[in-house]
């Protein structure tokens, strides 16, 4: 028997989990233009002004800024297995899924990953980490996740920096929920290794990873002991490919390391484009602003948020599935009947919670009526 075969036609969603986010019309429309070589001049012109427009979004002037030719996992990768060499110890702070990852990634660099433990749904306590840090004066890098997608927190970025640079030691930032939906201060905040993803707040495609790395975390690298085993994320080989700024900058010959993912690059620019132009105040005061008519519709429905006001992030909203309320029946009614995407709890959460994401292009005031309207014909 011959099967046939035909075009993946997707239904058209609304995307209000913890990401995908829905994409930018023009983001898709850059994505479909014609594939040019990943070494043509022009190509590595965009890679240049990608550069730019990644440091403008991430608040830095790090010669080291770039997009990993992967999903932010692969970010996350790329910083641990660059800075942490076998025996080194990182303080990893956990209040969700992402910090149980960032130790995976210390303990597969052979490091000692010493973890600061709180509550899911509650911020990093910074008394907690100073008592770590003072403990152990020989950490080489502090870990934690800004922006928790787990549970829709918000850990204070600034703070955690600010105690890591007393002690004198690196910083290793997970922001890919927090990229263009909260502040981030890379530079001011002294912040040494950031990854963020495209999916979340830059509502790009997935599968690209922006990363930023500070001089003095380049130093890190260039000091290491042993090679980097990750051949694909060691930065060094990266850095050939997509240029090392600074003097040795725009004139340095581009070597072929990997072929970059061309349309997800246009499809980047585009989005860099879309974030640059609204600003990034603008951006988080809409984020902020669909927050908000967002949560005073949910609770018209009588839903509760989990997390308490102050640490409770804009874009990732965590809600307590009301007793007696079927958690994949809704779910699966909204995507069903609704084209609705929301998000389930994970690990000690699942069944308890629903995360509705308000990321980039899907943190508009018609998302937050069409997701409030649709939640309250499933919960009637
Ligand atoms: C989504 C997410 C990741 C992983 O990104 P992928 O693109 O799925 O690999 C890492 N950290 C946080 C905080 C996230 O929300």
């Amino acid at each position: 028997m011959s099967q046939s075969f035909s075009s993946f036609i997707p239904p058209s969603r609304v995307l209000m989990g913890p990401g995908p986010s829905d994409v930018y019309p023009q983001v898709l429309e850059a994505l479909a233009r014609p594939t040019i070589g990943h070494l043509d001049p022009k190509f590595v012109d965009l890679m240049d002004e990608v550069k730019q427009l990644l440091q403008f979004v991430f608040q830095t002037n790090n010669t080291l800024t770039m997009p990993i030719s992967a999903p932010g996992s692969a970010g996350m990768e790329s910083v641990f297995v660059n800075l942490v060499e076998p025996g080194d110890k990182v303080i990893v702070c956990q209040n969700g899924v992402f910090g149980g990852r960032m130790q995976e990634n210390v303990l597969r660099c052979g490091g000692q990953a010493i973890m600061v433990q709180d509550k899911w749904g509650e911020p990093t306590d910074l008394n907690k980490v100073r008592e770590t840090l003072q403990a152990n004066l020989d950490v080489k890098a502090l870990a934690f996740v800004h922006a928790e997608t787990s549970t829709g927190v918000l850990n204070d970025a600034k703070a955690l920096c600010q105690l890591a640079k007393e002690f004198d030691c690196l910083t290793i930032v997970d922001a890919v929920t927090s990229l263009g939906g909260s502040e981030l201060k890379v530079d001011e905040w002294q912040i040494d290794a950031i990854y963020s993803g495209t999916q979340k707040c830059l509502s790009c495609v997935p599968g690209l990873s922006p990363v930023s790395f500070s001089d003095r975390a380049i130093e890190v690298i260039k000091q290491r002991k042993h090679r980097v085993q990750s051949w694909f994320l060691d930065m060094d080989l990266i850095m050939g490919y997509w240029g090392r700024g600074g003097k040795e900058g725009k004139s340095s010959k581009r070597a072929y390391h990997h072929t970059a993912p061309v349309n997800s690059i246009y499809a980047l620019h585009e989005s860099l484009l879309i974030l640059h132009k609204e600003g990034l105040q603008n951006t988080h005061a809409r984020h902020d602003r669909n927050h908000l008519s967002l949560k005073s519709g949910l609770e018209k429905l009588g839903l509760e948020f989990v997390v308490q006001k102050n640490y409770r992030l804009p874009q990732l909203n965590m809600v307590r599935i009301p007793d007696g309320v079927n958690d994949a029946e809704v779910r699966d009614r909204l995507l069903n009947e609704f084209n609705l995407e929301i998000g389930a709890g994970l690990g000690e959460l699942a069944g308890k919670v629903w995360r509705i994401g308000l990321m980039g292009c899907s943190s508009s005031r018609k998302n937050v009526d069409y997701c409030v309207s649709s939640l309250e014909a499933v919960l009637d």
